[in-house]
């Protein structure tokens, strides 16, 4: 680059022209990526940390790990029921330990022992007064179809001969295991459930006064 007498400056004006385009070019040229998402981190942190569910399901979990059983137990069922709630079985495992003597304060009946048609009244007065909605477990060979007491003029066969029963759990009596293993079945019954039928009380009441 020469230096002239006539210019006050080092460079000529389209010297100085040339390196600001090429400046700009080269920065130009430099901006075209694509802009980084500055949110692209959400989508991982999105799925390790948001869980995405429905009201029913919130519903249904509460419900099932919450069941308060009614005591219900008129035969000799019932000393496997206890001992399944006793601390080597520990029902308290599901929050279900509190067995309940009012019916309006539980929502599981569990029928452990045989029921004699004098009492099937009051079975049907307790199964109506507890609160909806509400499940029933027949426990033993008695409450599924009377058992071995089938053929007397005073047993009931089967409860579900008087109100609806949800889980049948086999044996005379069934042992502790295979009542907490019908209600882990019943659990998983109430989590398929939907809380439109269950928290119109009313509705449902109408459709079981229809059915009976
Ligand atoms: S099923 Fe067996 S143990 Fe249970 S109430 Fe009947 S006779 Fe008793």
């Amino acid at each position: 680059m020469e230096v002239t007498g006539k210019s006050k400056y080092i460079y000529s004006d389209s010297e100085l022209d040339r390196s600001e385009g090429q400046i700009i070019e080269t920065l130009k040229a430099q901006s075209q990526q694509p802009l980084a998402d500055p949110d692209a981190w959400l989508d991982e942190e999105i799925d390790r940390n948001i869980l995405l569910t429905t009201v029913d399901a919130v519903f249904d979990w509460a419900r099932r790990y919450s069941v308060w059983p009614a005591m219900f137990a008129p035969a000799c069922c019932a000393f496997e029921m206890i001992c399944m709630a006793a601390s080597r079985f520990d029902l308290s495992r599901f929050g279900m330990e509190i067995f309940r003597a009012s019916p309006r304060q539980a929502d599981l009946m569990l029928c452990a022992g045989t029921m004699t048609w004098k009492m099937a009244p009051q079975l049907k007065r307790i199964y109506e007064q507890m609160a909806e909605p509400k499940w029933v477990i027949a426990m033993g060979a008695c409450a599924i179809s009377g058992g071995i007491f089938r053929s007397s003029y005073a047993v009931v066969p089967g409860y579900n001969r008087i109100i609806p029963v949800d889980v049948y759990v086999p044996g005379c009596p069934p042992r502790p295991e295979a009542v907490l293993h019908g209600i882990r079945m019943l659990h998983r019954k109430i989590a398929e459930g939907h809380v439109n039928i269950e928290l119109n009380p009313l509705k449902a009441k109408q459709e079981r006064l229809k059915d009976t």
